[in-house]
């Protein structure tokens, strides 16, 4: 599938859900590209899973914000390497350091860097360790196996959706909990 299909096949999957992340938060080794880049050389000519690119452009499009969240030790190639594919611009933000957290601090300084609350954002990476730490920080996590195309895209909205949902209705609860008789603000007026 050519990188004009699949973007608009996103934005077709994106048309079916009424509330959309507002940033999209990507693994890069074996999430956008299927390796580790710390084993290649920045002379290389990297290539994307096939479904990534559409997928970028299908956000950039809808105005969902991406950023990078990357273990990977080598910062430096994976800059390259995002150079060199024509997408390093695309992201508002761009966390790449090797840590022994998985990940808790790269969705921090994402968080202080775009002020997009967890809850409102969407990750996709192909290691479980990372998916259930950030997961736990609020973030919708999705676990990808052959890096991320459109059935994850597809699952990662719908979870989201789910979970935004589950907040939804927790919220209800706590209002109505506290609009009881003598405990709301406009019953003290
Ligand atoms: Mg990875």
């Amino acid at each position: 599938m050519g990188d004009e299909k699949v973007k608009n096949e996103a934005m077709e999957i994106m048309g079916l859900f009424q509330v959309l992340p507002r940033l999209i938060v990507f693994d890069l080794d074996y999430t956008i590209w299927p390796f580790y880049c710390e084993c290649r050389s920045k002379r290389e000519m990297p290539s994307l899973y096939p479904h990534a690119r559409g997928i970028l452009y299908a956000l950039k499009d809808k105005g969902v914000d991406v950023a990078v969240a990357s273990r990977s030790p080598t910062a430096d190639i994976a800059n390259t390497y995002l150079d060199k594919l024509g997408i390093k611009s695309m992201f508002v933000a761009k966390e790449i350091f090797s840590s022994w957290t998985h990940k808790t601090d790269h969705f921090q300084r994402i968080n202080q860097r775009t002020g997009v609350p967890y809850n409102a954002m969407l990750f996709f990476d192909d290691e479980d360790r990372n998916i259930e730490t950030v997961s736990k920080m609020g973030v919708t996590s999705i676990l990808v196996r052959n890096g991320v195309n459109l059935a994850a895209l597809r699952e990662g909205l719908s979870k989201f959706s789910q979970n935004l949902a589950k907040i939804d209705r927790n919220k209800q609860k706590w209002l109505k909990f506290s609009q009881k008789p003598g405990s709301s603000e406009r019953d003290k007026e």
